[in-house]
């Protein structure tokens, strides 16, 4: 496996980063995870765009412009033979000293990974999920805006840690007043009758390409999509709940904090949204 480390494609084994790098030391950094179906790249430009809006919030400047980075990204999945990947692109601020000022950091550091990656077993597209809501809150989204993908995920990191506590495959957190945002790496959708609802940005949520995606289908199959806030209360009560995210795509869940969902199986409307998602993936790819 090949792995692209700031101009140079190096073996897996050998890319290794300072530890007086600024994303090691802090955090100092963002990140995207895309997604090749089939030798497309699913909404490549999305998934950059959202890293340069990320990296400009933060007062990162990448060093690549979305050409080049669009070369690196293909030529890492080139180099790797890979037609179906899970690409990780990460750009930290690089080396400085040990302060927290970033402006000892001479140059940002360019990471490309792509690997064949499964998040949830096959036969769990198929059960649905059982997932937990967990203490951890969301950062508020006047403090640091849960638009910026950055590389310090320890409220995510949390979540995780609980629901592996709980015993669950994925957890929600609540914002600070209690509205439901979002999983540790994935956006939450509720289904009630023909109205289908997911929590606004504000609430503290990523803005996620599959997110998105799952919107315009939605709409185009006739549903009354809604961004709104909800609470625990209305994920329990809902027909049907499912995730989306790169890699977890569109997962049903049907249990949450032991409460059946629906009638404990996944629902019609998550399976047609899954079906549709899986037939835009590859039409909606750059080559
Ligand atoms: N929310 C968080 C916190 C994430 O890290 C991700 C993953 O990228 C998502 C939601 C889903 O976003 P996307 O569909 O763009 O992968």
């Amino acid at each position: 496996q090949w792995i692209y480390l700031n101009g140079e494609f190096v073996k897996k084994e050998d890319a290794v980063v300072s530890v007086y790098d600024h994303g090691f030391l802090y955090g100092d950094g963002v990140f995207e995870g895309i997604r090749m179906y089939d030798g497309n790249v699913f909404r490549l430009s999305e998934h950059l765009q959202r890293l340069y809006d990320s990296a400009h919030s933060i007062m990162l400047e990448i060093p690549y412009t979305m050409e080049e980075l669009t070369e690196i990204i293909t030529e890492t999945l080139r180099k790797n033979k890979l037609t179906d990947a899970y690409i990780r692109v990460v750009v930290s601020r690089g080396v400085g000293n040990l302060g927290l000022d970033p402006f000892t950091c001479k140059r940002p550091q360019l990471i490309v990974i792509a690997e064949a990656l499964a998040l949830f077993p096959k036969h769990l597209y198929e059960s649905g999920i059982e997932i937990a809501t967990v203490a951890s809150r969301r950062n508020r989204s006047d403090v640091l805006s849960p638009k910026v993908k950055s590389l310090n995920y320890l409220n995510n990191i949390l979540v995780k840690i609980e629901a592996n506590l709980a015993g669950v495959s994925e957890a929600l957190m609540l914002n600070d007043q209690g509205y439901v945002a979002e999983g540790s790496a994935d956006n939450v959708f509720i289904v009630k009758g023909n109205v289908i609802k997911t929590p606004p940005g504000y609430v503290g949520a990523l803005e996620g390409i599959t997110r998105n995606a799952i919107m315009e289908l939605a709409k185009k199959e006739g549903y009354e999509m809604r961004e709104e806030t909800f609470t625990r209360h209305d994920v329990y009560v809902a027909d049907e709940v499912f995730l989306t995210g790169t890699a977890a795509e569109v997962i049903a869940v049907v249990k949450v904090d032991g409460r059946k969902i629906g009638d404990g199986k996944p629902g019609a409307t998550t399976n047609k949204l899954l079906k549709a998602f899986r037939d835009i993936v590859t039409v909606d790819g750059e080559k």
